[in-house]
């Protein structure tokens, strides 16, 4: 492995951050004039803890971590656009991803000018990790993993991501947005022994929060140490913290929500395999199944005009004629299903 400063963008390793208000006096007081806040208006009227201090605390608890091995991002698109703003060079250094995969690895590697090289998956959507690490050289500073993988919904093998670990000399992002809907476990127990290696997690998909926007970062303390240096200081908003910290509470609930999920997964793939328009349905370690169709373009713009929007991935490699569909609740997966016995 590389050490990080060797990984770290120049400018960001020497660089000093912003200092706030609350990152110069981080105690309790009674009287507060030192950030031109409002003083009407309680409790909007006040920053935000930058640190997010008390959420992490929470956070740590259920996901046994440290809380100096968490970043806290605006979803998990601030921590994966950080991630190349922290480690690539623009126009100079590479990052290596699976496809198909989450988009966004793309979406950010282009908006920083970072050249992102693809690694088809096999046609049981599983990588080898030697050609990945073919596809890396001295420029390579980033692989991203994605497990269980979007759109495709199941677990990459564990033993491939083991050598991607053991075998890669930069920083190894393994997305788990999907981690609670697994049998898989979490990487994130082996965040001690691989210092190169960020896991993340997001609020959006099992703790039902996407409309609060807040993504997970885990890793090294190093690591986290540099993100947290170049994120904008009140990235997470009072609201989301406090909303946050709700769910967090309502831990038992969440794992009733993904207990029915998998309940109603079970029954989707049960009714949707009887339809002679599903050619094949995909393993599905996710929130979500992806089917191969007749038609997809056909079924998709069918399922709209029934007022259904399912997510058509025709167009991905690997993925023609397939539908991705969400599992919702019992009678919206019943609407989809009698709307799918209607179609000729
Ligand atoms: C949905 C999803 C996310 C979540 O992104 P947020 O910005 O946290 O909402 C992250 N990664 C993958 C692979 C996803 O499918």
């Amino acid at each position: 492995m590389k050490t990080l400063q060797e990984l770290t963008r120049p400018n960001i390793w020497k660089f000093k951050p912003y200092s706030c208000a609350r990152d110069e006096f981080k105690g309790e007081a009674s009287v507060y004039l030192d950030a031109n806040e409002n003083p009407n208006n309680s409790p909007y009227n006040r920053y935000p803890d930058p640190r997010q201090s008390a959420l992490k605390e929470k956070i740590v608890q259920i996901k046994h971590a440290r809380a100096t091995q968490l970043f806290l991002g605006v979803g998990s698109d601030e921590p994966i656009d950080l991630l190349y703003r922290a480690f690539c060079e623009p126009r100079l250094d590479n990052v290596v991803a699976i496809a198909p995969t989450y988009g966004m690895y793309g979406v950010c590697a282009d908006v920083n000018d970072v050249e992102y090289r693809q690694v088809p998956l096999n046609a049981e959507f599983q990588f080898s990790a030697a050609e990945l690490l073919a596809r890396c050289d001295e420029h390579t500073k980033l692989i991203w993993l994605c497990s269980p993988n979007n759109p495709t919904g199941n677990n990459m093998q564990a033993e491939e991501i083991e050598r991607i670990l053991a075998g890669f000399d930069g920083i190894t992002v393994i997305d788990e947005a999907y981690i609670d809907f697994s049998t898989q476990p979490s990487w994130l127990k082996k965040l001690d022994e691989y210092p190169n290696l960020v896991v993340l997690q997001t609020f959006s998909k099992a703790w039902g929060s996407a409309a609060i926007r807040l993504g997970m970062a885990f890793a090294s303390e190093a690591i986290i140490d540099i993100l947290n240096k170049i994120k904008y200081p009140y990235n997470i908003s009072l609201p989301t913290q406090q909303q946050a910290i709700k769910m967090l509470e309502n831990a038992p609930q969440v794992q009733l929500w993904i207990r029915e999920i998998l309940k109603e997964r079970t029954f989707m793939q049960n009714e949707l395999r009887k339809n002679k328009h599903f050619l094949h349905l995909y393993p599905s370690d996710a929130n979500f199944i992806l089917c191969k169709v007749t038609n997809a373009n056909r079924i998709y713009a069918y399922l709209v005009s029934e007022g259904i929007i399912v997510r058509n991935r025709n167009s991905v490699t690997l993925c023609e004629n397939c539908l991705r569909i969400s599992i919702g609740k019992h009678e919206e997966n019943l609407a989809l299903l009698q709307a799918l016995e209607k179609y000729a």
